[in-house]
């Protein structure tokens, strides 16, 4: 069996426990490799190894810097199927995904930072007469970036591709649920010249070694992504220690759909916004509003297309959706649509498992499901299932879809369909959301602001949100 190891100070290691953890593949139900359980002795080793290294990292120019950071996206793009197919089996997710989506979006969130660092400017403040101040953007030292399983490398690169970019040395750890193209990534970084020590990546659980890089003291940084609960503790924690935090967590994104939208359009874009990674993507829409003029013509197409998607195992090139990532997860996704029913909710498709055959007969499949009937204000709509689960509600004005649209705790993502202009830019500008898209879904600039509001997060990934994040602002005035 394959034993995944440490990738600290430039070679991969063992962990220091000796000890390792089940890795399974969703698609099979089967375990398929072994995962470092590391713990705090190789948060130390790496920490000791990114000590040596900053130096060299942040004197660096950035040229330099981003001629490795280009080197290290090319050498993705070079092992692009293995890196895919790797993704596939470690989470579930269909091939075409993998390949479509979060292999190439890793690579060019490598090529993005690496190039965007040579645009990053700061800023002066001239006061005529008395002197001028100016902004040094410096790197903060050593951070370290967690990320969770639903777009393993997509999110993880997301947040080092900044954070090398911007001169620090990192602790990294991606989840234990989906390490692997994580664990391909330290040889390609080596082989893209990146000195020793600059990105160390750490395998095992949260409560331990995730634990141990949030609570070093010289950490100054936790760039995470994953759940509300989770982000709480790690704010709890770090916030006392004083250290710079972004935390991306969870949502429950409201898609909104007026009966003047482009119907076809809406259609196609709602079955992905919906189902897409088996509807295991933070920006998935997951409560679906529909005006009551259009409400049982949405719900009779809908049903019946939802009930035609493929699920099958992630390598048939037709699956619309693969296996969810786990069975624990996929428990907990069959226990919210039992608590739909217990709220009086009707499932109108899906809502059961899927058996395959040999040998996928134990693998985490669910067909995609989708219930009406329930209140806005119930738990099935209020929290966060993070699945292949949507519910459906009519509305009327727009004021009672802000109001079940902004119930929640959450505020991340919302889709808005509209043929009225007035109306688009009324509603992006009441919805609690860091992001809004209008007529569309999951469109990326890599220069935008990326992150939530209220309990979906605190501070901004993407462009210059990220370059600030990862540097440190300081001023000095000058007397004329
Ligand atoms: P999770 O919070 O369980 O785990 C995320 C990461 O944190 C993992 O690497 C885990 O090992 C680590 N971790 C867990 N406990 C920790 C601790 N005490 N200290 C330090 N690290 C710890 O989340 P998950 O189940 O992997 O991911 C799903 C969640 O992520 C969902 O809530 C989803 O909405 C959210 N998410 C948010 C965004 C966003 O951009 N806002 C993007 C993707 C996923």
């Amino acid at each position: 069996m394959e034993r995944l190891r440490n990738f600290i100070n430039g070679e991969y290691c063992e962990p220091s426990t000796g000890e390792y953890i089940d890795n399974f593949e969703p698609a099979t139900g089967k375990v398929y490799s072994l995962i470092p359980n590391s713990g705090a002795k190789d948060v130390q080793k790496a920490v000791d190894a990114a000590e040596k290294a900053y130096p060299i990292w942040s004197k660096m120019s950035n040229e330099k810097r981003s001629q490795i950071l280009v080197k290290l996206s090319e050498g993705i793009e070079a092992r692009m199927d293995e890196f895919t197919k790797a993704e596939s089996r470690d989470n579930g997710k269909p091939l075409s995904l993998a390949a479509h989506v979060d292999i190439p979006r890793a690579v060019s969130n490598f090529h993005f930072f690496a190039t965007a660092i040579l645009h990053f400017a700061s800023e002066s403040h001239n006061m005529e007469g008395v002197g001028v101040n100016y902004t040094l953007r410096k790197p903060i030292g050593i951070v370290g970036c967690i990320s969770p399983w639903n777009l393993p490398l997509y999110l993880f690169s997301w947040k080092i591709a900044p954070a090398l970019a911007a001169g620090n040395c990192i602790i990294a750890k991606p989840s234990e649920v989906t390490p692997y193209t994580a664990y391909l990534l330290g040889q390609v970084a080596k082989d893209a010249g990146m000195p020793d020590g600059v990105l160390n990546i750490l395998h095992g659980e949260g409560h331990t070694v995730g634990d141990a890089i949030v609570k070093h003291p010289k950490i100054k940084a936790i760039s995470f992504t994953g759940g509300t609960k989770t982000g709480e503790y790690i704010a709890r924690t770090a916030a006392p220690m004083f250290k710079k935090l972004s935390l991306e967590l969870g949502g429950k994104n409201p898609n909104i759909i007026f009966d003047d939208c482009d119907f076809d359009e809406m259609m196609k874009t709602t079955l992905l916004s919906s189902f897409a990674n088996q509807g295991q993507i933070c920006l998935c829409g997951s409560r679906i509003f529909i005006q009551r003029g259009i409400y049982e013509k949405f719900k009779e197409e809908f049903v019946e297309k939802v009930g035609a998607l493929l699920v099958a195992e992630p390598n048939n090139p037709k699956a619309k959706l693969g296996a969810v990532v786990s069975k624990s997860h996929m428990e907990k996704v069959l226990s919210y649509v039992d608590l739909a029913k217990e709220e009086g909710g009707t499932v109108l498709t899906g809502g059961v498992q899927v058996q395959m055959e040999a040998p996928f007969e134990d693998g985490y499949y669910l067909r995609p499901t989708v219930i009406e009937g329930l209140s806005y204000d119930c738990r099935t709509n209020q929290e966060e299932i993070f699945g292949p689960v949507v519910t459906i509600t009519p509305f009327d004005t727009e004021e009672d879809v802000l109001m079940m649209a902004n119930s929640t705790v959450y505020g991340l993502s919302t889709t808005l369909w509209t043929s009225d202009l007035k109306r688009a830019h009324r509603m992006a500008n009441e919805v609690h959301a860091g992001i809004v898209w209008i007529n569309s879904w999951l469109v990326r600039d890599l220069r935008t602001p990326f992150g939530g509001v209220k309990a979906s997060g605190v501070g901004r990934e993407g462009g210059w949100e990220a370059l600030r994040f990862f540097t440190e602002p300081k001023n000095v005035f000058v007397k004329y």
